[in-house]
């Protein structure tokens, strides 16, 4: 059976106090919940996660929401999948649209990127999404495929297996408008078919794959009842630790 995962993305939010803070509600109120197949994961910025690992890790996955692709050198303010390992984190965040949009990444760094989490044990949630306009204009599916073939599709089976994908669609990311539940699982549905058609049916079928976009604890049990979505990469409600916790209950 495939994994559940709740992800929580804090972005560019908290200080250290405040993410110590939260991040100590949130072990304290999941700690009872954890079952099998089903995880939560929160991915913070750099400067919180060796903490975060050190109060919880085994609790709550600990990730990143980046990382630059080589191991170690001159490349001045940026931080390797090596040294993310290396204060006990277990998921890096590939490919946000806020990372495609703001910072210019291209499939082809995303595709190197994802090797040097893969390098480094760690399992990379890659995220693909469409605009607004590529929504209207129908050309959703063609943009989500190339995103795919190019970022990830290029990975051994071995390796593929690992990776964890985020549906994201970009118009419903801090914007309140969620996809509804069958938009999702269309979608969901078709990156699996894209999956079994590139590797096989085995391999699609273990691939966990979430929504990302408005999710919230009013909409999270419609979404995450379809079945193709494994669980949720969660923004805006992953900031306060009640919305964040009762998403992850939407699982039991
Ligand atoms: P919101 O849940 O705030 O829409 O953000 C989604 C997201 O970008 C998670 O990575």
């Amino acid at each position: 059976m495939r994994k559940k995962i709740v992800a929580g993305n804090w972005k560019m939010n908290l200080d250290y106090a405040e993410g110590i803070s939260l991040f100590s509600e949130i072990v304290n109120m999941v700690k009872d919940e954890k079952k099998g197949n089903q995880l939560a994961v929160i991915c913070a910025p750099y400067i919180h996660l060796n903490s975060l690992a050190k109060l919880g890790g085994d609790v709550v996955g600990i990730g990143a929401e980046n990382c630059h692709e080589k191991e170690s050198g001159a490349y001045t303010g940026e931080i390797s999948a090596k040294m993310i390992k290396s204060v006990g984190c277990g998921y890096v965040i590939v490919g946000h649209s806020e990372r495609r949009q703001y910072f210019g990444e291209t499939d082809q760094l995303l595709a190197q990127k994802t090797v040097a989490v893969l390098q480094n044990d760690l399992t990379p949630i890659f995220c693909i999404g469409e605009t607004l306009d590529e929504r209207n204009d129908g050309s959703y599916f063609e943009v989500l495929k190339s995103q795919l073939e190019n970022g990830i599709f290029g990975l051994s089976t071995q390796d593929f297996s690992k990776v964890v994908i985020a549906y994201e669609p970009v118009w419903a990311i801090g914007t309140g408008l969620t996809a509804s539940s069958e938009q999702a699982q269309e979608v969901h549905a078709f990156i699996r078919k894209e999956i079994s058609a590139k590797y096989d049916a085995a391999i699609a079928d273990n691939t966990t794959i979430l929504y990302g976009g408005s999710c919230n604890p009013k909409n999270a049990a419609e979404l995450f009842a379809q079945n193709d979505i494994d669980g949720g990469l969660i923004g805006g409600a992953s900031l306060k630790s009640r919305d964040f916790v009762d998403i992850v209950k939407t699982f039991n």
